[in-house]
């Protein structure tokens, strides 16, 4: 941890800032959790060891709550699980994600100290609770948790104050760090990981962490490289300087991530981007015409009717009523297109879901099309290095190799995975996978030059074996690698 120091950050209290120069993609410090546990809604589905997703898991036959892979699985997961699963059998339930996490957090303090690693910077007291900072309903529902845990909580085990349990329920509640899935694909589970709650937020941030679930193949579980959380540098940083990440998504208004920012991490945001509101007006804007923009009215009107329709789309996907997504989409793309600028906000959205449904539905050439537009816009407003721009680029490069459109296809996979090497890493599946794909698109590209009717003979061919599909059914947008800490509903 020789590449860090704590220290006093102007205006946000404790922070982190290097002690040597960085470069894009350089791995700043890597971090395993002191405890993760998979989501309520998760448990039947999310291995509690490896937190993969599996079709077919096997539970654990003492309390029938955790469950696993294999055997192999459960035996990874056995230290952590071994009082959880006492406890839940004398409770009679599991308690929800948040208490299951404390409590997985305290038996290990208690077994470990306060220090579980020599590469912690910090002890967990020593991290910020804002249970002051609480509205009262909040208050309440933390109550309930507290409460909860107590009765959950094994008289066997060590006891602890009140106020030990609501500061680290605090620290929870500000700090859990969203779990994905080994993908990275979706939000499955919640730990913490303490050195990554010293870095300070910032909407326009000089790194990204990712999670990496590392290689669990191995058969023998003392071969797994263990899950860890990695801060990755997107840029060139000096020494000295302060490292900061976003904890909110971008593609919002400079207001909206002030409002998002202070009700979930009580901060008020004071920077750069946040003081000048800077892209806001691309990010609301309306389209220019041969010189010719819309009245202000124009775009406040079709901004509205889109801000309504993408409230019809969200309920239309989550019944699964794919064709009626389309339809919706492509009405609200038909009347708000020609008034609003290719980076307005609510636009990307609906051709963001738009090309995603009809990629499921197979319609790739539609599909294709506005992914493009929709990396197009990401471009102008996201940092060069954002990780939603690779995977949006990644995406857009899936559909055009899916639609024979295999020049742009092979172009935007490059892209996706010259930005994945610096968000993701090397070793990280995502980025595997983008490197097979450029592997397989520039081969394709190659034999496309040389003669299009083989090629797109092969391309018949290649798309009935499906090698490359990623035919998941469309989620929520608000969903995956977007939420860096997971928040309550
Ligand atoms: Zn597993
Ligand atoms: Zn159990
Ligand atoms: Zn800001």
């Amino acid at each position: 941890m020789d590449n860090v120091a704590i220290f006093d950050s102007p205006g946000k209290g404790r922070g982190l800032k290097t002690t040597k120069e960085f470069w894009a993609g350089d791995v700043i410090f890597s971090e395993p959790s002191v405890a993760a546990v998979v989501f309520d809604s998760l448990s039947e589905r999310i291995c509690h060891s490896c937190f993969r997703r599996q079709d077919k898991l096997q539970r654990c036959g003492q309390c029938k709550f955790a469950h696993y892979c294999d055997r192999t699985c459960q035996r990874a997961g056995w230290a952590e699980h071994k009082q959880e699963c006492g406890a839940t059998k004398a409770f009679g339930k599991a308690p929800n994600e948040n208490i299951r996490l404390v409590a997985r957090i305290l038996w290990r303090l208690d077994k470990e100290g306060s220090v579980v690693s020599n590469m912690q910077l910090t002890t967990l007291e020593e991290l910020e609770d804002h249970v002051a900072d609480m509205e009262e309903e909040e208050l309440k529902e933390f109550k309930v948790d507290i409460h909860n845990f107590l009765d959950y909580w094994p008289r066997s085990s060590k006891q602890h104050t009140v106020d030990e349990i609501s500061h680290l329920f605090g620290v929870v509640n500000c700090n859990g760090f969203t779990v994905s899935d080994q993908r990275g694909l979706q939000a499955v589970g919640v730990g913490l990981f303490p050195n990554l709650c010293l870095v300070n937020h910032d909407c326009w941030p000089n790194c990204t962490v990712i999670l990496n679930h590392g290689n669990r193949s191995a058969v023998n579980t003392i071969f797994h490289s263990q899950q860890r959380i990695e801060l990755r540098s997107l840029g060139k940083i000096a020494e000295g300087e302060e490292l900061t990440v976003s904890y909110v998504d971008y593609l919002n208004l400079s207001e909206e991530r002030k409002r998002l920012l202070k009700t979930q991490y009580f901060f008020d945001c004071t920077c750069e981007h946040c003081k000048n509101h800077i892209k806001d007006d691309l990010k609301m804007g309306g389209r220019e015409v041969e010189g010719v923009k819309p009245s202000e009215e124009q775009v406040k009107e079709a901004t509205d009717y889109c801000y309504e329709m993408l409230e019809k789309i969200e309920k239309a996907r989550l019944n699964g009523d794919y064709h009626e997504v389309v339809k919706i989409c492509k009405d609200c793309i038909d009347k708000t297109e020609p008034v609003l600028a290719d980076t307005h906000i609510y636009l990307l959205r609906v051709w963001s879901t738009y090309s995603e449904v009809q990629a499921y539905l197979q319609y790739f050439e539609e599909a294709a099309d506005y992914a493009r537009k929709m990396v197009e816009g990401y471009i102008k407003l996201y940092h060069p290095n954002n990780a939603a721009l690779g995977m949006a680029a990644m995406r857009a490069g899936v559909n055009h190799w899916q639609a024979g459109l295999i020049e742009i296809g092979h172009g935007m996979v490059c892209k996706a995975y010259a930005i994945l090497m610096v968000t993701h890493g090397p070793t990280h599946p995502i980025t595997k996978d983008l490197e097979s794909m450029r592997i397989q698109t520039e081969m394709e590209l190659r034999m496309f030059k040389e003669n299009e009717y083989v090629y797109h003979s092969m391309r018949e061919a290649a798309l009935k074996n499906k090698p490359m599909t990623m035919l998941h059914e469309p989620k929520s947008v608000e969903e995956g690698i977007k939420n860096l800490f997971h928040r309550r509903k």
